[in-house]
């Protein structure tokens, strides 16, 4: 079989280009079955005679050659050229372009005018290629209304990428116009299988493709090859060097002695108060870890009422873990007597390697070698590293008095989360956690290893990450996929405003920046994105308390009319419905509000409460709208002041009722804290402001739709 795919590119690289000529891509996408305009080339006026004769007029010369890659930008397209005006467009192109390395003229059709879109591909230094899809022309250029896809995409993914666009509206039809919506799907998966089956086609621009009410046509195409003449696909050079290529595949070992170990040993253990490798003995003992712990120490002696010992192999016992917390230049010789004692898993709490200079960076390569060797699983260097709030197992050298143990997990490459995040959590948040780990330098163990070990932890229900760079996004990419089915994976990604794409020749890699293609792949992931550290908490205690929505239509209850127009705003901006009430519902509350109020959703309860106080208006709203079929979530909004009481609602009426139910308490600081602590203390969020309260909620709702359940 002769692949002629493969021969076009070799012929390119052959003449030593990396760029192919229209007429070459569109050879291409005719073997794929993606229609175009017709690929003829003349070399000659005779020959563009003929051509226009059997194509039919009036027809459309462009130059071909290496060198232009912009075509009309350089005066080399000739559009809607008629019968008795190809040889004076030819010789005007040919005289034009005399000194150009011009392969031939482009003779084609003038294809009737349509929607023009483009469709893209090119290559992330995280995700490998991904997919683009816009509306042609100004809305490209200057709009920048496109939308990507990591490849392989599915047809799903095409159809989302369409609708994402602002402009998809046009698409539909408009003025007259419309498009022909699955005509565009069927080339969006035909480049990504091209892409995907030739690693050497680095980038692909079909700009622009023309859109008919039925059918669409490639009229321009053009296509980039990787650099290097093996054709093979190497790491893009903005890619750091990820572990695996530098060390070989990670050992299949499950990371069961990184967050479970029966045994670990300090390394770096500390007589002295507030030294870190006092800090970490001390909260193994206080937060109760159940395994054994052996303080490790030169001077040995007894530490924290503990033995030590001078060296790891010197302990007479098996030692499943060591946390190592040692200054940087003793670490690998720590690491030579933990390979000796056959330790499986090591957190090196330990900075000074690769986060800081290229000789820290020699020495991190050491220790890798060193752990691999022994089949050691690490963790870090220079972090705080891990807690597991099963069996209490701690490695953080922050002083924490108390954590209490509940359904969440968190992954961050910074330290922050078991030392000033945790304590921000602690103090302010009534969920509880399941497992952290956060990842340092990541020499070894990365997010997707962890993101593997929790999906199959039965502990951890929400999953919370914060990321600022993937060394193997594509791992990430399915390790999530597979995950965010099952549990709630919500992310807060920093570090996205870094300008993406180097120069690049096609549009598709201009516009391909970090951040759109991360969004992307965050979506087609079924990833939840949040923006902070407190949207990132609003978010996972919801998921944390909260059963998911059926639906999403939203009932809200409100003592303020302002609070009602706010709520719906806030609804209507993140995609929930507010619930149309049933008539039993609107007969129920009518019976509590004055005649002359006007009873919808979101209902304003400050009449009724005018009339009654509390208990009747908030307890019959309640009641009625869990109770009423077409409402399948319920915000509640209280006050909390001095001298007027506050409504605490009864949770065993919400516990009843299968739907979320989230709060918003304003007023007095004090006041609101004891609200929420009770309110919490029963398992349902409470949230400062009705719009933080929708957005946990919409969350909710995403993950319920991405689960099939709505
Ligand atoms: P380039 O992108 O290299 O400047 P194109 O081949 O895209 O050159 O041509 C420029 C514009 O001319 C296109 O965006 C399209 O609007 C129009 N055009 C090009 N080829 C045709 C054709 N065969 N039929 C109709 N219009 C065409
Ligand atoms: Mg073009």
């Amino acid at each position: 079989m002769t692949d002629s795919i493969a021969e076009i590119i070799a012929g390119a690289r052959r003449e030593g280009r990396v760029y192919l000529l229209e007429h070459e891509c569109k050879a291409i996408l005719r073997d794929i079955g993606v229609p175009t305009t017709s690929g003829l080339v003349a070399k000659s006026e005779e020959e563009a005679v003929s051509m226009s004769e059997a194509i039919g007029y009036p027809v459309v010369l462009k130059i071909l050659s290496p060198e232009i890659v912009h075509k009309s930008d350089a005066g080399g397209v000739m559009l809607n050229v008629g019968r008795g005006e190809v040889r004076a467009a030819y010789n005007e192109l040919a005289a034009r372009f005399k000194d150009r390395h011009v392969v031939g003229v482009s003779v084609q059709e003038m294809a009737r005018p349509g929607l023009e879109v483009i469709v893209g591909a090119t290559r992330d230094a995280t995700f490998g290629p991904v997919l683009m899809f816009g509306l042609g022309g100004v809305f490209v250029e200057v709009l920048k209304d496109v939308a990507f896809r990591v490849i392989p995409v599915t047809q799903r993914d095409a159809q989302e990428m369409m609708e994402e666009i602002k402009g998809y509206q046009l698409l539909q039809g408009y003025r007259g116009q419309s498009a022909d919506v699955a005509s565009l799907r069927d080339i969006l998966l035909k480049v990504s299988d091209l892409v995907t089956a030739y690693p050497a086609i680095k980038e692909v621009d079909l700009n622009p493709v023309f859109a008919y009410p039925q059918g669409s046509l490639v009229v321009d195409a053009r296509m980039i090859l990787e650099e290097e003449t093996t054709g093979q696909v190497v790491a893009p050079p903005q890619s750091p060097p990820t572990l695996g290529g530098r060390f070989g595949a990670a050992p299949q070992a499950d990371l069961t002695a990184v967050f479970e170990p029966r045994s670990v040993a300090v390394v770096g253990a500390s007589a002295t108060p507030n030294k870190a490798g006092f800090n970490i003995l001390q909260n193994l003992l206080t937060l109760g870890y159940e395994g054994e712990v052996y303080p490790v120490n030169p001077k040995a002696g007894e530490i924290l009422g503990l033995k030590a010992y001078p060296t790891v192999d010197q302990i007479p016992h098996q030692v499943e873990t060591a946390i190592i917390a040692t200054p940087a230049g003793v670490v690998v010789d720590v690491m030579k007597g933990c390979a000796r004692k056959g330790v499986k898993a090591v957190i090196i709490i330990s900075s000074g390697f690769s986060e800081g200079s290229e000789e820290g960076r020699r020495l991190e390569d050491e220790v890798m070698a060193i752990a691999r060797q022994a089949g050691i699983r690490l963790v870090g260097p220079n972090t705080t590293g891990i807690f597991n709030g099963e069996n209490r197992f701690i490695s953080s050298f922050a002083p924490i008095d108390k954590l209490p143990s509940g359904n969440v997990a968190f992954i961050a490459q910074t330290g922050l989360f078991l030392g000033i995040l945790l304590d921000h959590i602690l103090t302010s948040q009534h969920f509880g956690i399941s497992k952290v780990a956060g990842l340092g330098n990541k020499a070894d163990v990365d997010d997707a290893d962890i993101l593997e070990y929790l999906a199959g932890d039965a502990q951890t229900e929400v999953v919370a990450m914060y990321i600022e760079g993937l060394s193997d996004g594509r791992r990430f990419l399915k390790v999530a996929r597979e995950i965010a089915r099952e549990k709630p994976l919500v992310v807060f990604k920093a570090g996205t405003t870094e300008a993406g794409a180097e120069a690049a020749l096609s549009h598709t890699a201009s516009l391909a920046g970090r951040a759109e293609v991360f969004e992307a792949a965050c979506k087609q992931a079924g990833i939840l994105r949040v923006n902070g550290f407190e949207e990132m908490l609003d978010v996972v205690k919801a998921f944390s308390f909260l059963p998911l929505p059926t639906g999403n239509r939203v009932g809200v209850i409100h003592y303020t009319g302002a609070g009602c127009v706010i709520a719906a705003d806030a609804c209507q901006k993140e995609g929930l419905e507010l619930a149309e009430f049933s008539p039993a519902t609107l007969e129920a509350l009518r019976e509590i509000t004055p005649a002359w109020h006007r009873v919808r959703n979101p209902i304003d309860l400050w009449p009724a409460i005018e009339r009654n106080w509390l208990e009747i208006p908030y307890g019959v709203a309640i009641e009625t709208l869990l109770g009423d079929e077409g409402v399948d979530s319920l915000i509640i909004n209280l006050f909390a002041i001095p001298r007027w009481d506050t409504y605490i609602p009864d949770f065993d009426v919400l516990r009843a009722s299968a739907k979320p139910v989230l709060f918003c308490v304003e007023g007095n600081e004090t006041h609101v804290r004891e609200a929420v602590a009770k309110i919490e203390g029963q398992s349902f969020p409470v949230y400062s402001q009705v719009n933080r309260a929708v957005f946990a909620l919409s969350c909710l709702t995403k993950q319920a739709r991405f689960r099939g359940l709505i």
